[in-house]
């Protein structure tokens, strides 16, 4: 019965747990603003100001997404990337980078790092949400994967790519 299909659809959507962003960013303003707007979104935000405290807590629980400031006091962001694919509890999180630079060797590194897009400071709080939500379409398959026992073989290597504006999956290809 189409009725009862929709009661099922939304006591699902009332009961399973909202969308986890890890958001990494040293200006408190930037950060808090996102997390505004991730929040309006259904997002649930965790918070970090430097990148040793983002790499404690992507080792200790699950995210289904992390925005990730390259420019950050300590470890930058490059490396906390390196470090969250190689060695914590998120090996296969998309990451979504936030850069002040330009370069396109910056952005080359950025992406060489496991990063799966980045953003160029300063950018529009709204384009980033729709970033987010451009990911959202693997975060369903996220969560499924969490119920796993911890398995990294078996963890998907699917990267979330943009493709002329929009998110399409590619395998990435192993090297
Ligand atoms: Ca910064």
């Amino acid at each position: 019965m189409p009725a009862e299909e929709g009661y099922t659809e939304a006591l699902e959507a009332a009961t399973s747990p909202r969308p986890t962003v890890l958001v990494v960013e040293d200006e408190p303003n930037i950060r808090e603003l996102v997390c505004l707007h991730l929040g309006l979104e259904n997002y649930e935000c965790v918070q970090s100001g430097d990148g040793e405290g983002a790499l404690k807590l992507a080792r200790s629980q699950h995210f289904d997404l992390v925005i990730l400031d390259v420019m950050l006091p300590g470890l930058d962001g490059v490396t906390v990337c390196k470090a969250i694919r190689r060695d914590s509890e998120n090996p296969d999180v998309p990451v979504l980078m936030l850069t002040a630079r330009r370069e396109e060797s910056d952005k080359v590194v950025g992406l060489e790092s496991g990063a799966d897009d980045y953003l160029t400071k300063p950018f529009g709080v709204r384009e980033l949400v729709a970033r987010a939500r451009c990911f959202a379409a693997g975060l369903g398959r996220s969560s499924t994967r969490r119920e796993r026992p911890p398995n990294r073989s078996a963890i998907s290597t699917s990267k979330w790519i943009r493709r002329g504006g929009a998110c399409a999956s590619a395998t990435r290809t192993s090297s």
